[in-house]
């Protein structure tokens, strides 16, 4: 019995101490859940945002598992549909002492012409919940092809900024796009494009840790890698000398988002080049750039992306 009882002891302590107490932990946090189901689906037969967010949620964490599991803990909030609240998630975030916390939910806005995403802090003075931030963004627009918002602090997005507010870590909230656009709202209820966030998320986190922490990364570390190396055919609808605004009425009109890069090294004046979509067959970019010259931008082209 006794020694039963030293075996047990020596059998928990070695398990706490195999309990990864060198590992990061990163709590995933899929918003609204149970009762609360967010933003309600605007076409019929779709998800509501609690059901988006949990899969997102769950696709980011297990890429976070699959390919930094050796460094980093993933701990999420809710793994099924269930109501827990605000106060909960941020209690259980500060007791298990996580390094990162990221929210992820859907947009909605009383315009259904909004689309894009953006990525919520509590405040810019923290630094490092605004550089993860901007990496996220950045993964949103340039690899996953979304239109980004920017980043934002708080305010406008009610109590779900508690997550932020009350979190003792580093924490972001991520409005993956907006469910009140129905091409936005398609797009987040496609595997695709759950898949493209969520790999844009792990991205942006891993891109981030490298930087920020010594952590030993493993071979393959790149889901979706497919998207970068494969080319992209996209379609130019504007080029300008200088700036417009993504909300203008005629990129709106697009319906779908529309993407800036800043050419700096071109011959050309126009550097700012417009594009709609991220098509991975040239016969997809085609029906659409047909639907786009029926619109607005008549001489919209094909550019190739390689
Ligand atoms: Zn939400």
């Amino acid at each position: 019995m006794k020694s039963f009882l030293i075996i047990s002891f020596l059998f928990c302590f070695f398990t706490f101490l195999g309990q990864d107490t060198t590992k990061m932990i990163v709590v995933i946090d899929a918003g609204h859940g149970g009762k609360d189901p967010g933003n309600l689906h605007q076409t019929k037969g779709l998800l509501d945002e609690k059901d988006l967010n949990l899969a997102m949620a769950l696709k980011a964490g297990g890429y976070i598992e699959q390919f930094l599991g050796h460094a980093i803990e993933v701990v999420y909030s809710r793994k099924s549909d269930e109501f827990i609240s605000l106060e909960d998630r941020v209690k259980m975030a500060n007791s298990i002492n996580a390094a990162y916390f990221i929210s992820v939910h859907c947009n909605a806005s009383e315009n259904n012409s909004v689309v894009g995403t953006e990525t919520h802090i509590h405040t810019f003075e923290s630094t490092m919940s605004n550089k993860l931030a901007h990496e996220i963004q950045i993964q949103f627009k340039e690899r996953a092809g979304r239109h980004s918002r920017g980043v934002k602090i708080k305010n406008d997005r009610l109590g779900n900024l508690l997550v932020l507010k009350e979190s003792k870590m580093p924490a972001v909230l991520v409005e993956t796009g907006f469910m009140t656009n129905p091409h936005e709202e398609a797009y987040l209820n496609s595997e695709k494009g759950q898949d493209i966030i969520a790999s844009a998320i792990f991205r942006a986190f891993r891109d981030f840790v490298k930087t920020h922490h010594k952590i030993e990364m493993q071979l393959a570390e790149k889901p979706n890698e497919e998207v970068k190396n494969e080319p992209v055919w996209k379609i130019q609808i504007f080029a300008s000398t200088g700036p417009v605004s993504l909300d203008n009425p005629d990129f709106l009109s697009v319906g779908d988002a529309v993407e800036e890069l800043i050419l700096s090294n071109s011959n050309s004046a126009f550097n700012y080049k417009y594009y709609v979509g991220a098509f991975k067959t040239k016969k997809d970019a085609k029906d659409k750039l047909k639907e786009i010259r029926d619109g607005v931008f008549k001489d919209a082209f094909l550019v190739k992306f390689e």
